[in-house]
């Protein structure tokens, strides 16, 4: 067969992706908004997954089963016993406690085996790998399957480049205080950050094993994908591009794949409420009356600093939709929500105890702003909706995020946190008081010419979030680019084999 004939053969085939996300929510959320997309544009997709991590998105598992879309969800055991996490901890979220975070990552390394069994038995062969920058190990499977492998980045471009910028100037292993300020090099304007604020990639002590492998791992891959897109942090995007000098497929805001209320309901896991049931709640409020309240899946807000929350929204006297994980509600918690605050409130506030259906509740006209955590998925799921927000970072890439969509993109307003929820203790007292919690609500929430001019910025960066997303948008196209390196590059293995076999 002649090279071209080889070529013409290839790029007919349709390409084969394995998805393999970290198993924490705002990673695998993406990666199976990722993954439907794809398929949607005719590649065939393998997303590796866990039995707990399958259960939780079953209904997504149906919704795809019932419209035929090429997708295999590949449920590999979680090795719990042999690192000694508790039987079923195969999600971040179900970590019990800070001293088991390792045992959690040296069990996503024990996937490399099972991950490579699985793929070798595959056919057609995969043909390209996404995985997580969490999965270093990954990089030996993809090798041995002669695969691409692109990286994929969870959070901004701004934090990855940031945390780049400041590993390659030495920062990390210069400065010794946490909280020394630092102006990160490069940038295009000054950015004023500290070591606790922007821990880069795994920044704690005794994770510096790990950390070295994820940027190698980032060093050696063929490309990265990001949940992101260029009207949004365009210049970041360019000067990352050149500071790794590789190709970035900027996708997002992956979460506007999910049209139909019925996706939207079922991302992540099972509400806790109806969907429907929240939805009459709002149809019933003013547009842009309504703040939703939530800080992602990981952070685990102490009991204090709760009934300090619940206190504020109460005194803002603003409508609410206030999200309490299941692993927050401490007796403690349950008493005082129980005893007066949930009956003094019930007027005005919907207090959802559990996984809330996020961007149903986003994209309702009733919500007029977002208290957040800042991951990076919620803050791009309010982006998509043209929400602002009241920016209340903890730890990771958080610090970075709000000073994006506070100083850069003028849609936030930051509650005044400084520092990092691990330098916090038990008796620490609330981050943020009562009073700094209602005033940054009516400052959000205000209808003067503050309010209005973000209300303005938010809405304009949600028509272009959504056009980034269309046919022509430059996500839609970065996507068929992606498809196509797919089939130029990917492993072509497979010809190999059908030639052979005909
Ligand atoms: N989420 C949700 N319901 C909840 C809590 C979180 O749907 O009750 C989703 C949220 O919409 C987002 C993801 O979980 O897609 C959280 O990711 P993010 O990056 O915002 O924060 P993380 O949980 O990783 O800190």
């Amino acid at each position: 067969m002649t090279n071209q004939a080889t070529m013409s053969g290839l790029r007919s085939r349709e390409p084969h992706f394995v998805l393999v996300p970290l198993t924490a929510q705002g990673h695998m959320i993406p990666m199976v908004d990722l993954a439907r997309l794809l398929a949607e544009r005719g590649a065939r997709v393998s997303l590796i997954t866990t039995p707990v991590n399958a259960a939780r998105i079953k209904a997504i598992i149906n919704r795809v089963k019932e419209s035929d879309l090429p997708i295999q969800f590949a449920e590999l055991e979680f090795p719990c016993a042999e690192v000694g996490l508790p039987d079923g901890c195969e999600n971040v979220d179900l970590v019990p406690s800070a001293g088991y975070y390792k045992a959690f990552f040296e069990a996503t390394h024990h996937l490399r085996e099972p991950v490579a069994r699985y793929l070798r038995a595959q056919r057609p062969r995969p043909t390209c790998m996404i995985t997580d920058m969490c999965n270093p190990w990954t990089a030996d499977v993809a090798r041995e399957l002669r695969m691409p492998r692109l990286v994929f980045h969870g959070p901004s471009c701004f934090f990855i480049l940031c945390s780049h910028l400041m590993q390659q100037h030495g920062i990390y292993a210069r400065i010794t205080d946490d909280f020394e300020p630092v102006l990160i090099p490069e940038l295009p304007q000054p950015v004023e950050v500290n070591k606790a604020q922007a821990p880069g990639f795994f920044g704690a002590l005794g994770w510096e094993k790990f950390r070295s492998e994820v940027l190698e791992a980032e060093s050696t891959a063929d490309g990265v994908v990001m949940n992101t897109f260029d009207d949004l942090e365009h210049s970041y995007i360019e000067l990352y591009r050149k500071v790794i000098g590789k190709e970035v497929w900027t996708i997002g805001p992956l979460c506007l794949y999910n049209k139909d209320l019925d996706n939207k309901a079922a991302r992540g896991n099972k509400p806790a409420i109806d969907h429907h049931r929240v939805l009459s709640w709002l149809d019933s409020r003013k547009p842009k009356s309504v703040l939703y309240v939530s800080f992602g899946s990981l952070v685990r807000t102490r009991p204090s600093q709760l009934i300090e929350i619940g206190c504020g929204l109460e005194a803002s006297n603003q409508p609410f939709i206030w999200v309490i994980k299941d692993v927050e509600r401490t007796s403690e918690v349950d008493k005082w929500l129980s005893e007066g605050f949930e009956e003094r409130v019930s007027t005005k506030g919907l207090v959802i105890k559990g996984w809330a259906p996020q961007v149903v509740i986003l994209s309702h006209p009733a919500i007029g702003g977002f208290m957040t955590h800042c991951g990076w998925n919620s803050m791009l799921e309010a982006v998509s909706a043209g929400v602002p927000m009241i920016t209340w970072p903890n730890f990771a890439d958080q610090f970075l995020n709000e000073k994006l969509v506070v100083d850069e993109l003028g849609i936030g307003v930051a509650i005044g946190v400084k520092v990092p929820y691990y330098y916090l203790t038990e008796d620490s007292p609330p981050a943020a008081k009562r009073d700094d919690i209602a005033k940054a609500v009516s400052r959000l929430m205000d209808k003067g010419e503050e309010g209005q001019e973000r209300r303005k910025r938010a809405k304009e960066l949600a028509e272009k979030a959504m056009s980034t997303m269309e046919g022509g948008g430059s996500s839609m196209e970065n996507m068929a680019r992606l498809i196509q390196y797919a089939l130029m590059h990917g492993n072509n293995d497979s010809d190999q084999e059908e030639e052979h076999d005909a």
